[in-house]
C-alpha cells in the first residue's frame, strides 16, 4: 500500500498512527527473536508462536508437523503482544520485540537508507533523524536472519521431517547462546 499523499512531520510518526504494522502484518520470526522474547518473558517459545505452512520450499522448517515458518501469534486480529486500550496502542515487549518490529518502515537501498514505498505509516519518517539507530540495527538484523537460514538449512539436511518443532526450537535457542561468546555484528 502506498501513501499518496505523504507529510513530513516533525513528531513521532507512531503517535498519530492506531498502529497498524502490528494489526496488518504477521510477524515472521527468526532464531534471535525467538531467543530474546523467551529469555526476555521467561516463556517458552510454544505460548507465542504459530505455526505457518512454509512457501519458500528451500527456508521452510523440516519437522514432524510439516513444512513450516514461525511467526508470533494473532489475538484479535492483532499481534498477541499488542496492548489496546481506548485510544491507547502500545507493544507490550518492547525490549524484546523482534528485529523486523524495530526497523519498520526502514531498509537499505543502494547502500542508503529509505523508507518502505508501500510502509502503512500515515506520515513520512525524517530519515536523516533515524539513520544513525537505524542503519546499524539494518546490519545486525541481516546479520540474524543470515545466521537463522543458515540454521534452518542444516537442520533440514540432518533431521529432514523426522522430528517435532520443539526439538528444533532447542536446537536454535542453543545455537544462539552458544553464538552469543562468538564474533558476531552488534548493535
Ligand atoms: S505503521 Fe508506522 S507509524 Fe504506525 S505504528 Fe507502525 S511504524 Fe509506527
Ligand atoms: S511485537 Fe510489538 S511491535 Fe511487533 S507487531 Fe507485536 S505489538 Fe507490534
Amino acid at each position: 500500500m502506498t501513501d499518496s499523499n505523504p507529510q513530513r512531520t516533525k513528531d513521532f510518526p507512531c503517535i498519530s498512527c492506531h498502529t497498524n504494522c502490528c494489526k496488518e502484518y504477521t510477524i515472521f520470526v527468526n532464531a534471535h527473536d525467538v531467543y530474546r522474547l523467551s529469555k526476555g518473558l521467561a516463556v517458552e517459545p510454544s505460548s507465542f508462536l504459530e505455526l505457518y505452512g512454509a512457501k519458500d520450499f528451500d527456508l521452510g522448517i523440516k519437522v514432524k508437523e510439516g513444512l513450516v515458518d514461525l511467526a508470533l501469534k494473532q489475538k484479535n486480529s492483532a499481534c498477541t503482544f499488542l496492548l489496546e486500550s481506548g485510544d491507547v496502542f502500545r507493544c507490550t515487549v518492547n525490549d524484546f520485540k523482534p528485529g523486523v518490529c524495530k526497523s519498520y518502515p526502514f531498509q537499505m537501498s543502494n547502500g542508503r537508507l529509505t523508507q518502505m514505498d508501500d510502509k502503512m505509516c500515515p506520515v513520512d519518517w525524517d530519515t536523516t533523524e533515524f539513520e544513525k539507530m537505524m542503519v546499524p540495527h539494518l546490519k545486525v538484523d541481516e546479520y540474524e536472519w543470515k545466521f537463522y537460514h543458515d540454521l534452518v538449512l542444516e537442520w533440514n539436511r540432518k533431521h529432514w521431517l523426522k522430528k517435532p518443532l520443539s526439538e528444533f526450537l532447542r536446537f536454535i535457542l542453543e545455537r544462539v547462546e552458544s553464538s552469543m561468546g562468538s564474533n558476531h555484528i552488534t548493535a
